[in-house]
């Protein structure tokens, strides 16, 4: 019995794996939300052995973006109709996954808007945030109304909670960083000395709430994103000044 069992586990073992899905896609230049895929095959995992002490929220979140992306992909890819293909009993259970968390989802998007922004791509910035320990997007700030630079925020799921200082830079990094979809340059700020946490475009550090001079006081040249530290004075001025100190 035990070989048995054990002959079918290597038999498993050699379907496509996640990899060759990576491939294949890439090569058929179908585009997936790779980050999400690579939660839900951790949770799927663990699952697998039977290790998994993720929590009915957690997976419900897992489900959910699962769904999305079959759905997405059948639509996309497949020209097919998700609800046809799955088959209506499979499909109501995932709609029903989809809508208890899309409300819950909403309940902590809805809170954060409440607060008060150094500016509005910084709200967006915290909304796409997921917890960096367990990957959940349900993020709750700790207060209802006022500043947003007071408050703590908590993973509904694992507890993890953090002030906003701790939770705005790794926010920005990874909102910023999405170059697909969301192009916004980022630099280092002048004034608290936060790296990558200063919105270019905004003219706003997410850290600090500085808006510093774009243009130097030497001159009058505008100060680029990468040498925005040493405004008010461009990078080349800079050097300068401080070859003549
Ligand atoms: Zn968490
Ligand atoms: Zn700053
Ligand atoms: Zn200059």
């Amino acid at each position: 019995m035990k070989t048995v069992l054990w002959s079918r586990k290597v038999k498993v073992k050699k379907t496509v794996n996640v990899q060759s899905i990576r491939e294949r896609f890439n090569s058929l230049k179908i585009k997936v939300d790779w980050e999400k895929i690579d939660k839900i095959n951790k949770v799927r995992n663990d699952i697998e052995h039977y290790y998994s002490d993720h929590k009915p929220q957690d997976i419900r979140s897992i489900i959910s973006d699962t769904f999305i992306i079959i759905s997405v992909f059948i639509k996309q890819h497949l020209q097919q109709d998700p609800k046809k293909l799955l088959g209506d009993d499979a499909y109501s259970i995932l709609i029903e996954v989809n809508e208890v968390y899309e409300r819950e989802k909403k309940e902590c998007d809805d809170a954060i808007e409440k607060l008060q922004f150094f500016h509005e791509e910084i709200i967006s910035a915290f909304k796409a945030y997921s917890c960096e320990k367990c990957g959940s997007y349900l993020i709750m700030p700790s207060i209802d109304k006022g500043e947003a630079i007071k408050a703590d925020f908590i993973c509904k799921l694992c507890g993890t909670k953090l002030p906003y200082e701790e939770i705005v830079e790794p926010a920005i990094k990874s909102y910023c960083g999405y170059a697909d979809e969301v192009d916004i340059p980022i630099a280092d700020c002048p004034e608290c000395g936060g790296i990558d946490v200063y919105l270019y475009n905004e003219k706003i550090c997410s850290w600090c709430g500085l808006t510093a001079e774009h243009e130097c006081q030497r001159c009058g040249t505008t100060i680029l994103s990468e040498e925005l530290q040493t405004s008010p004075l461009c990078g080349y001025c800079a050097h300068m000044m401080a070859k003549d100190d």
